[in-house]
C-alpha cells in the first residue's frame, strides 16, 4: 500500500517521516500508519489492556479474599 502527502500527493517512501520530503508539510500522524495497521495496533494494545486485567483480576481472587464481598 502507498501512502501520499495530503498537500501535494506526493509518494511518501518512508513512514518514519514526520514532514513531506517535497512540499515539507508535517504529515498527520494517521497517515504514517495505514488503517489497517492502525487498527491493528488497536486490537494488540485492547488485547494486552484485556490480559493486564485479567491478569489483576486473578491476582485479586487469588489473593485477599475477604476483600470480595458478593
Ligand atoms: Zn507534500
Amino acid at each position: 500500500m502507498e501512502f501520499r502527502c495530503p498537500y501535494c500527493q506526493a509518494p511518501i517512501y518512508s513512514r518514519k517521516n514526520k514532514i513531506c520530503g517535497v512540499c515539507e508539510k508535517p504529515l498527520p500522524e494517521e497517515l504514517l500508519f495505514s488503517d489497517q495497521q492502525v487498527a491493528e495496533l488497536k486490537k494488540q494494545m485492547d488485547a494486552e489492556e484485556k490480559r493486564t486485567k485479567e491478569f489483576e483480576q486473578q491476582i485479586d481472587d487469588f489473593g485477599d479474599h475477604s476483600k470480595h464481598v458478593m
